[in-house]
């Protein structure tokens, strides 16, 4: 390859971000063009939405301008949605236009996993945008005005929230937490509101620490949430959920927070994945594609029992460090490192003050839970984009 080798980044998510970061950091001056492709001109803060979608913080707290982290001397950023991916061609369709790689990251995401449960598609809301979260709040908004024109509609009072994973329990916390506002402002009686946490699995939060889910449910049942667990969702319609045992919840909000997949281009570019992800190499490459890379939800690394790590923003970051290094190893022709997910551990929150988590071997639980997800929230905002950004987005 005689002239300069072209990166295209798709998606400026955590894992693509962190990726167009290192390379601006570590390319010399014309080792390679880089550009990065994102749908808007914002990075969001996804471990944020369940705020914003509850009403308990301002979406803008969420979102950091694409420009305000990279150096456009270095790194061009093109405000565009991918169409559609073409590996055998090496190029990329663009709704205004197409571009052509040598390397590719597909940093694209996951997208909401309904399992082909009839009407969740069509009826139920999605908290994995700045946009869908906006649309969120104003939603619930909007039920307890139409409640206060139409007082025998109870049901649009009810939310049901389907799914108990750490997306579920976290926008439950906040949405109880705002609960008491909304009723103030709108003069509801809170004993009319109802809001249900709907889980298929023995267990809410399946594979965490029991000790600590049994203490999450219990704060979030103070807070006035009813769990139904063991509860699969069979059916989503304009009106309400239909669940296990053929109960049907009439409901005016249905959020679906039961699972992600990959992005569906990649399944319509003919690469070989499992639920829209792709298993990548130890080098995080597309075992297909040697010159693709694929960071974040969009992609499955296993972990040493031979399953996958849950996809996260913590494995998309680190994967964002590697994939950066070994694009530069592929361009010096030096050897390239093997991805390893260092688990750091994981911190939910519970609403204010109170969160649950596992750091290391300790079990962390309340306020300093909480403080503990306020430490890991501002070190990410510092690896994008140091102390300015803590500074600006942080939330003490
Ligand atoms: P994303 O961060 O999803 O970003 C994808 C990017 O691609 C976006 O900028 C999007 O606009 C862009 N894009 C998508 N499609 C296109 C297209 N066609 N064209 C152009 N651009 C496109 N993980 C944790 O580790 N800790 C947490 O505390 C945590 N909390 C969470 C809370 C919530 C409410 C949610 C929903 C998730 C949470 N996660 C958490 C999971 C974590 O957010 C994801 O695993 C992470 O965002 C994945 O990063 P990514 O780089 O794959 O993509
Ligand atoms: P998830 O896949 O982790 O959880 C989905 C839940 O929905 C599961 O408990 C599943 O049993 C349930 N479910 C599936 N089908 C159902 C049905 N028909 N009816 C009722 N329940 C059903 O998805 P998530 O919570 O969106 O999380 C996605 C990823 O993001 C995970 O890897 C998670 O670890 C990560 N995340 C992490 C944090 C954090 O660390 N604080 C917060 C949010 C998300």
């Amino acid at each position: 390859m005689s002239r300069i080798p072209r990166i295209v980044i798709l998606g400026a998510g955590y894992g693509g971000i962190v990726t167009a970061i290192r390379l601006q950091k570590e390319l010399n001056y014309n080792e390679a063009d880089v550009t990065l492709v994102n749908k808007h001109d914002y990075h969001y803060i996804t471990t944020h939405l369940h705020m914003p979608a509850a009403g308990t913080d301002k979406p803008e707290n969420a979102r950091v301008d694409i420009l305000k982290l990279i150096d456009e001397f270095k790194v061009d950023f093109v405000k565009s949605t991918v169409t559609q991916i073409r590996p055998h061609e090496k190029k990329v369709i663009l709704e205004d236009g197409t571009l052509s790689y040598d390397y590719l990251v597909v940093g694209l995401g996951g997208e909401p996993e309904t399992f082909g449960i009839p009407g969740l598609k069509e009826h139920a809301l999605n908290i994995r945008s700045i946009n869908s979260v906006r649309f969120i709040r104003e939603h619930i908004e909007y039920q307890f005005a139409k409640y206060k024109r139409e007082p025998d509609r109870k049901d649009y009072l009810t939310f049901v929230i389907g799914g108990a994973g750490f997306t579920g329990i976290e926008f439950i916390g906040e949405l109880a937490d705002r609960i008491p506002a909304l009723c103030k402002e709108f003069d509801v009686d809170p004993e009319l509101v109802k809001i249900y946490n709907i889980e298929a699995a023995p267990t809410a939060l399946p594979g965490f620490d029991p000790e600590l889910v049994a203490y999450a449910m219990d704060v979030l049942e103070k807070k006035g949430i009813t769990f139904k667990i063991g509860t699969a969702i069979k059916e989503c319609t304009p009106e309400g959920v239909l669940v296990a045992g053929d109960e049907f919840i009439k409901a005016g909000t249905i959020i679906w927070t039961g699972g992600i997949r990959g992005n569906h281009m990649l399944d319509e570019a003919g690469f070989e994945t499992m639920r829209g992800r792709i298993k990548v190499s130890e080098f995080l490459r597309s075992p297909q594609f040697d010159n693709i890379y694929i960071v974040g939800d969009c992609s499955i690394v296993m972990n040493d029992e031979g399953r996958p790590f849950p996809p996260t923003a913590q494995i998309a970051t680190q994967q964002g460090e590697v994939c950066a290094y070994n694009l530069i190893a592929s361009i010096r022709n030096t050897e390239p490192k093997t991805f390893k997910f260092t688990n750091k551990g994981v911190v939910a929150s519970l609403g204010k003050r109170q969160a649950i988590g596992v750091v290391g071997s300790r079990k962390l639980k309340g306020n300093t839970a909480a403080m503990m997800k306020k430490i890991v929230d501002m070190r990410y905002l510092y690896i994008i984009g140091g102390i300015p950004l803590v500074i600006r987005k942080g939330r003490f």
